[in-house]
């Protein structure tokens, strides 16, 4: 991976941390936010638990975008990123474009299913 490559990454990386961070910190105050209203108006009680239903669904799939990351952010830190996990064969820039956090080759990938 060429140094520019690998720089574009850790920015992209490093900007999609924190717009996880907002993501997440939003979720949990809009939930927060939806608590306190229910207190107050006795509203729709059943469209209120399914909004907070909905919201903590995303912040858990934010939340693990987020480990994923910050577990590349800290493969750049060791010297391992681009590196595929399993095969310890370089993973294909084209990949990495596209998914920055990805830590494992397109085919090691691709065979994970098939895996025991
Ligand atoms: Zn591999």
């Amino acid at each position: 991976m060429r140094r520019e490559e690998f720089e574009t990454a850790r920015k992209r990386l490093v900007e999609r941390r924190q717009e996880l961070a907002g993501i997440i910190q939003r979720g949990d105050a809009r939930i927060a936010q939806i608590r306190s209203e229910r207190e107050i108006e006795f509203g729709d009680e059943s469209q209120s638990e399914q909004e907070q239903t909905r919201i903590a669904q995303v912040d858990e799939a934010e939340a693990a975008e987020l480990a994923r990351v910050d577990a590349a952010i800290a493969r750049i830190a060791e010297g391992s990123y681009g590196t595929c996990a399993d095969c310890a064969e370089p993973i294909e820039p084209r990949r990495l474009l596209a998914s920055p956090y990805a830590i494992l080759c397109a085919s090691c990938a691709g065979a994970g299913a098939a895996k025991p």
